[in-house]
């Protein structure tokens, strides 16, 4: 399911989000510590499934399930759109149409519903076509996963939507490389296809998280981009997901992740 790698993503990159060690071990560093929660990543994530499932407006669902929890960390402008209902779209390439979709690549059969659903979930706020782009490359990449591609194949895609004379973080570069020249980036260009490189430069579920902690980033997203991807590729995350997800999560958001 690729929600829950993106769910215990968010969870996992929780505790650096604001503040990353300079020397951090992320080679061997715990992974979930007393000082990892959820974040607006999750409840975002779940709105969306609820979304989909109950066939019900994405804005109204994201803006029931963020109002039950108004301190998730969300940023100022989605913020202001969650409490007001008569907000419009306000063009935004923030990387939070990204970190919300996993369930739509979890959960369509075809790829052109993933690109018509992965569009709507993103529409209501990040309507600017980088805050599209990231909902829809995010959900493709999960929903080729899920569907046997190659990992080839999800960097030929990525490449695509991202090339190197056009994107400043394409997915082209080296991990190594980026470890030196990324910087903190919270727009969805700036974070896919880094937290697709991740991926792609992983062995399983865990060295993704690994990779996303050995960069400067917004880190609870980047993992919750890359873990939804990283987790259908590699068939679970090789946690104790049952234990973790009733350990982090609250009753309500547990029983939708359930659902
Ligand atoms: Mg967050």
């Amino acid at each position: 399911m690729a929600i829950v790698g993106a769910i215990l993503g968010d969870i996992a990159g929780s505790q650096y989000e604001f503040q990353r060690p300079k020397n951090l071990n992320w080679k061997k560093c715990e992974l979930f510590t007393d000082n990892c929660y959820f974040t607006d990543d999750t409840v975002m994530t779940l709105a969306a499934k609820l979304a989909v499932k109950n066939n019900i407006p994405f804005a109204d669902s994201y803006r029931k399930l963020g109002r039950q929890y108004p301190n998730a960390g969300y940023g100022g402008m989605f913020d202001s759109w969650l409490r007001w209902d008569d907000e419009k779209p306000y063009n935004s390439f923030g990387n939070g149409s990204a970190m919300r979709c996993s369930y739509i690549g979890e959960y369509f059969n075809t790829e052109k519903e993933v690109i018509e659903w992965a569009t709507k979930s993103a529409d209501c706020t990040h309507n600017h076509h980088e805050g599209i782009k990231g909902a829809v490359v995010t959900s493709m990449c999960i929903y080729m996963a899920r569907t046997g591609a190659s990992k080839a194949e999800i960097f030929n895609y990525t490449k695509i939507q991202y090339p190197m004379d056009f994107y400043k973080y394409s997915v082209e570069y080296e991990l190594d490389e980026y470890r030196d020249t990324y910087r903190w980036d919270v727009t969805c260009q700036g974070s896919v296809p880094v937290a697709i490189r991740c991926f792609l430069d992983s062995e399983d579920y865990e060295s993704f998280l690994r990779n996303v902690y050995s960069l400067p980033c917004d880190m609870d997203t980047l993992c919750a981009i890359g873990g939804g991807i990283a987790e259908e590729f590699y068939h679970g995350t090789g946690f104790d997901e049952e234990w973790l997800l009733k350990n982090y999560l609250d009753g309500d958001l547990y029983r939708i992740v359930r659902l």
